[in-house]
């Protein structure tokens, strides 16, 4: 049995009052949840605050990237262990890192590899853009994207990695995937591939998360599909209606 998994994307937004407030507006209404682990991926600024309030808790804590050297000349940038200090996960090769950011397939592997080496639990993000999608080559992308970011992951490591099927064409636009497509696109270009990886136990074991424009109204239709286990939220994770998300993993 996979558990369920929701993390909430808060991406750029929230100062660390706000932070609190929001914390302070959800964790009560989903604390009590046991069948499904929950997290909060904030901005690095918000990781102090946000450790620190669900220090008890048993929503886990994460950040939206990371670097896959330890220290040194790398403004900007912050390392596994300043992430592991406040929390234990962190997405990786989130689309808009991708797009905006020059993030690569190889980039994705290398903070894979260092976030993995430090004991984080990896949310690595894979999806197709529009155009890719209207000209077929789903498949085809998402396996390159799945076998580029394991190059090198031993199976051992697997236990800490969570895969979220991220459409890019539906992050963000209220255009979600058809919940019986996206599974389908799971089973065929992220399990298929884990299979061939890792071998059926643990392509069977891994938890496959979908993302995009995942609302209180339409997270339990992807919930309900075999192969998908829980959700990577954006917008709705700001909102009070990420407890109806949460809920309907639980
Ligand atoms: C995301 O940022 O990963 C995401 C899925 O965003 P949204 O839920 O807003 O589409």
């Amino acid at each position: 049995m996979r558990k369920p998994f929701v993390a909430g994307n808060w991406k750029m937004h929230k100062t660390t009052s706000e932070a609190i407030e929001l914390i302070d507006e959800l964790q009560p209404k989903i604390e009590d949840l046991s069948n499904v682990e929950i997290v909060f991926c904030v901005p690095f600024t918000c990781l102090s605050v946000t450790a620190e309030k669900l220090h008890q808790s048993k929503i886990g804590v994460g950040a939206q990237n990371v670097h896959w050297e330890k220290q040194g000349a790398y403004t900007g940038e912050i390392s596994p262990l300043m992430i592991k200090e406040f929390g234990n996960y962190v997405i990786i090769g989130h689309s808009e890192r991708r797009s905006l950011f020059g993030e690569t397939n190889e980039t994705v592997n290398k903070r894979m590899i260092a976030a993995l080496n430090n004991d984080l639990i990896v949310i690595v993000c894979v999806g197709e853009s529009l155009q890719e999608n209207e000209s077929g080559k789903t498949e085809e992308v998402i396996t390159q994207q799945m076998r580029i970011a394991f190059s090198d992951v031993p199976p051992n490591q697997l236990n800490n990695v969570v895969i979220a099927y991220e459409p890019i064409w539906a992050i963000g636009t209220g255009l979600a995937c058809d919940p019986n497509k996206a599974n389908e696109i799971i089973k065929y270009s992220i399990r298929k591939p884990l299979i061939e990886m890792y071998g059926e136990k643990i392509a069977n074991e891994t938890r496959v998360l979908y993302g995009g424009s995942v609302k209180g109204s339409n997270a339990k239709e992807y919930f309900i599909q075999p192969d998908i286990d829980g959700a990577l939220v954006g917008g709705a994770s700001l909102k009070l209606e990420f407890v109806e998300i949460v809920r309907a993993a639980a």
